[in-house]
């Protein structure tokens, strides 16, 4: 019995992720949905990201968290029309609370939306939000066998950011057993190890955000 409901609530969320799609494709809109645990550094890759694609993009966030604004009012300082969405102890965004989101997030003129989920490692997985792509970061201060043991998170997503690598000479994360951990659960994903502070690396992720705008671009 509690399968059955489990599965009419996914039903529920896929049908309303389709209507999201529905309205992304009619405005031409890039939609990326960035996951992670919390503190892996979702809000400083959009940052980073932001700054380096402004001029060039016409972009917008649409920003998940359990309480508080803080997130958006961070994003809000880099001149992008920004949404906050609180969860009330809800440990993912659904679709249907990005549905309601976008009723008050006029999607017209913009290349790239990016829906910061709620910081957790298992249940933002689970649910399609009407996303091009969904993206797990996995900050470097964790452990190399996150992939293995949070395994949805890592077949569910196109890409896997692996963030903060100006810390690797103080912690004993193995990046080169993090990516083939990575790749072993989802042979397809590609990977960006990246440093938000230092910018080292950042610019073959950017290039991948701009091939998937450009993807859609008409
Ligand atoms: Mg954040």
């Amino acid at each position: 019995m509690e399968i059955k409901v489990l599965r009419n609530i996914l039903d529920a969320n896929d049908a309303l992720a389709a209507e999201n799609r529905r309205l992304f494709d009619q405005h031409h809109v890039t939609v990326l949905n960035l996951m992670s645990s919390p503190g892996a550094g979702k809000t400083a890759l959009l940052e980073c990201t932001l700054d380096a694609l402004k001029g060039t993009l016409a972009m917008g966030v649409i920003e998940g968290d359990v309480a508080t604004r803080y997130d958006a009012d961070r994003i809000g300082r880099h001149d992008v029309p920004v949404l906050q969405i609180n969860t009330g102890g809800d440990c993912h965004l659904d679709a249907n609370m990005v549905h309601h989101a976008l009723e008050q997030f006029p999607l017209q003129g913009l290349d790239l939306v990016f829906i910061e989920n709620v910081g957790n490692l298992v249940c933002p997985a689970g649910f399609a939000l009407g996303e091009d792509a969904k993206v797990t970061v996995l900050s470097v201060a964790e452990g190399d066998d996150k992939p293995e043991k949070y395994p949805a998170m890592f077949q569910e997503s196109a890409a896997v950011v692996i963030n903060k690598t100006d810390l690797l000479p103080y912690t004993d994360f193995d990046l080169t057993a993090a990516v083939r951990r990575a790749h072993e659960i989802n042979p397809r994903l590609v990977t960006f190890p990246l440093s938000c502070k230092t910018k080292e690396g950042l610019e073959p992720w950017l290039k991948w955000v701009r091939s998937m705008v450009a993807r859609h671009q008409p």
